[in-house]
């Protein structure tokens, strides 16, 4: 994940400043869903919506 930040702070920063917004719901993306965030392009809770409706 290349230089992606390892502490929620700095995680909530970079991710105000890159626009890191789920592309369902348009939350910035929480640090504990960053992983789903940059698999998919959405928040974890969107993500698992996704898997039902499948
Ligand atoms: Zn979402």
């Amino acid at each position: 994940m290349g230089d992606v930040p390892d502490n929620e702070k700095a995680w909530d920063k970079l991710a105000r400043a890159e626009n890191y917004k789920c592309g369902q719901c348009g939350q910035i993306i929480p640090f504990g869903e960053r992983q789903i965030y940059f698999d998919r392009g959405v928040c974890g809770l969107c993500a698992h919506h996704l898997d039902k409706k499948d």
